[in-house]
């Protein structure tokens, strides 16, 4: 087994809330618990979402709580040539197709189709540009937007992977998600593939994170298979809730985690993963010997 290689991934759109802090407690504790290295990237690739000085603060409040990244800090606004030649590599190997249809179109076909009622709302890619792209003559001729974006094929079988938390899962992607992007029609790049291609490239054996991304992972893993990636291993942890029981998040303004009271903060944290609260000068440690003893044993 290669070493361990665990990351936290904050994108920089707001501070850190408790949501948050219990990803990067998780992600810190499995990686010191396999005597791993704990690495932080910052995504900050979506630049209209992300907010100016953020990025820093979300390190210096990390940094109060104890978690500082054993390698230096990756920016991905900083890598896109990386992206760029990880997208011609699955455009030589006939992965990836221009898509020319804008929001609307999409929303519009599928309404037609009776794909999107009122009550089903889930829109899946139609498959128009790959099926343009099938036949050259509409393709070329077709009315095009200045732009495509890029989409991945995605395959129609059942994908299974298996989360440590959550058990085995199948999904898929080609029937529940369909083509997705890869980057976008105004050059922004997808989550999706820049954390496959970040995650290879820093040799990420372990992923854990919010549960909320659990969603997520089998495009990955379809994305991680089509460039013959090492898969790593996930393990998605509980989604904190905020009072109106939607799940925390940065951009809609949750409450900073108050990380100028590191202690308190960290042993909310990890109350919410299940660890019993410690005193507040042997925090960490407690918290370490107990992820030890429930997370660790399998996969050490
Ligand atoms: N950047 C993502 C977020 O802040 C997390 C990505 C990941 O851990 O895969 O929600």
């Amino acid at each position: 087994m290669p070493a361990y290689r665990g990351r936290f991934a904050p994108s920089p759109t707001g501070p850190l809330h408790l949501g948050s802090l219990v990803a990067a407690l998780a992600s810190w504790l499995d990686a010191k618990a396999h005597r791993g290295a704990w690495l932080i990237r910052i995504e900050d690739l979506d630049q209209a979402r992300c907010k100016k000085g953020v990025d820093q603060f979300i390190l210096k409040q990390l940094s109060d709580c104890g978690l500082q990244s054993d390698e230096p800090v990756q920016w991905q606004s900083k890598r896109t040539h990386f992206y760029e030649a990880v997208l011609n590599k699955l455009l030589d190997d006939k992965l990836v197709y221009p898509c020319y249809c804008s929001r609307s179109q999409i929303l519009e076909l599928l309404q037609q189709n009776g794909s999107i009622t009122p009550k089903n709302t889930s829109a899946v890619y139609p498959g128009t540009c790959r099926q343009l792209e099938a036949n050259t003559d509409n393709f070329t001729t077709k009315p095009l937007r200045p732009l495509p974006a890029w989409r991945f094929k995605s395959s129609n079988h059942a994908l299974q992977w298996s989360d440590r938390r959550l058990g085995e899962h199948s999904q898929n992607v080609g029937k529940e998600v369909g083509d997705f992007i890869l980057k976008r029609a105004d050059g922004v790049w997808a989550y999706q593939f820049c954390v496959v291609v970040d995650d290879a490239q820093q040799r990420i054996t372990h992923i854990v994170r919010g549960g909320d991304l659990a969603d997520n992972t089998p495009r990955q893993i379809q994305l991680q298979r089509a460039l013959m990636l090492s898969e790593p291993k996930y393990l998605h942890t509980p989604v904190v809730l905020g009072a109106d029981q939607q799940k925390l998040s940065k951009q809609n303004g949750a409450t900073p985690a108050q990380t100028e009271r590191p202690l308190e903060c960290l042993n909310i944290a990890a109350q919410f993963l299940g660890l019993r609260p410690a005193p507040a000068t042997t925090l960490l440690y407690e918290a370490l010997s107990q992820w030890t003893a429930q997370w660790a044993e399998i996969y050490s």
